[in-house]
C-alpha cells in the first residue's frame, strides 16, 4: 500500500510502497478515508516526541474497517469508525474507569505504532476505541474531532469542574481551544469568552458560541476579570496555547 513515511527527523517525507499493516488479535485493520496534519505530527517529525524511524505518521482519522482480529466482538469490515487520539488497551483500571488517555499501555498510531497517512492503519483494542460514525457525519469531519475533541474534554469537564453559571474563558483559539469552547459552554451553560493571539482564529468559529473573544495583546480592565468580563473569582481558565495553564484566573 502507499504511505507518507520519513526516514529520519526533519528529513523530507516521501510517499512509497510499504507492507500491509498486520491485524492485531484484538484491534482492526481501517481503511483511511480521511486524516489530519496536527501540530503532534511536526512534534514527532522534529524529533521533539521520539518515535521508531522510519516512520508513518497520522493519528487524526476516519474510514472503514477493513478486517478485525478475532477477539473483536463489536465490529465488523464495513463498520463506519474514528478514534480518539490516544487508544486505550480497554483493560487496565485506567481504562475502566474510563481514564483511556493516561493507559499505561496505551498505543496511538503515528507514534508507537504506523500511523494514518496510509491507505490503511491498525488500530489495537478495537472495542474500546473505535467510535462508530452515523451516515450523517462525512469522513473529514470525523478525522477533525479525535484529537482536539478528546483533547479538550477533560479540561472544562473535569479540571475546570465547570458549574451551571459560570464563566469560561479559553485561552488559545486553535483546534484544542476551539473544541474548549464547543464542550464548556453546553456542558455547564457557561458563558464563554475566548482569546487568541491571532485574532483571525477566532472569527467566525468561536463567535458562534463565545459571549465575548479578546485578543490576547489587549489590556484587560482593572474592575472586572480582563479575561473573561465575568465578576472576579467566577472565571474558569482554561489555557489551550503553549504556556502553562494558570492555577487561577490571572486577572483577578
Ligand atoms: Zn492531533
Ligand atoms: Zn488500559
Amino acid at each position: 500500500m502507499k504511505a507518507v513515511v520519513y526516514s529520519g527527523y526533519r528529513e523530507l517525507p516521501v510517499v512509497t510502497d510499504v507492507p500491509e499493516p498486520a491485524c492485531p488479535a484484538g484491534g482492526a485493520v481501517v481503511e483511511v478515508r480521511a486524516t489530519g496534519v496536527c501540530r503532534s505530527d511536526w512534534h514527532s517529525w522534529q524529533g521533539h516526541d521520539p518515535v521508531a524511524l522510519p516512520n508513518i505518521p497520522g493519528h487524526e482519522l476516519a474510514g472503514v474497517v477493513a478486517s478485525v482480529g478475532p477477539a473483536v466482538t463489536r465490529w465488523r469490515p464495513g463498520d463506519r469508525v474514528t478514534v480518539p487520539f490516544v487508544c486505550g488497551c480497554g483493560t487496565c483500571a485506567y481504562c475502566l474507569a474510563g481514564d483511556a488517555q493516561v493507559c499505561p499501555h496505551r498505543t496511538q498510531p503515528g507514534f508507537t505504532g504506523p500511523g494514518s497517512f496510509a491507505e490503511r492503519v491498525a488500530i489495537h483494542a478495537a472495542d474500546a476505541n473505535l467510535v462508530g460514525l452515523p451516515e450523517s457525519v462525512d469522513f473529514v469531519t470525523a478525522a477533525s474531532h479525535g484529537c482536539r475533541f478528546a483533547t479538550a474534554f477533560r479540561a472544562p469537564t473535569v479540571h475546570g469542574r465547570l458549574m451551571r453559571g459560570d464563566w469560561l474563558a479559553v485561552h488559545g483559539c486553535g483546534g484544542v481551544g476551539l473544541y474548549a469552547v464547543m464542550i464548556g459552554g453546553p456542558a455547564s451553560s457557561a458563558p464563554t469568552s475566548s482569546t487568541t493571539r491571532r485574532p483571525s482564529r477566532s472569527s467566525p468559529a468561536a463567535a458562534r458560541t463565545c459571549r465575548s473573544t479578546r485578543s490576547a495583546r489587549r489590556s484587560p480592565p482593572s474592575t472586572r476579570c480582563g479575561r473573561c468580563g465575568g465578576a472576579a473569582g467566577t472565571c474558569r481558565p482554561v489555557s489551550c496555547s503553549a504556556p502553562p495553564p494558570p492555577r487561577r484566573c490571572p486577572w483577578t
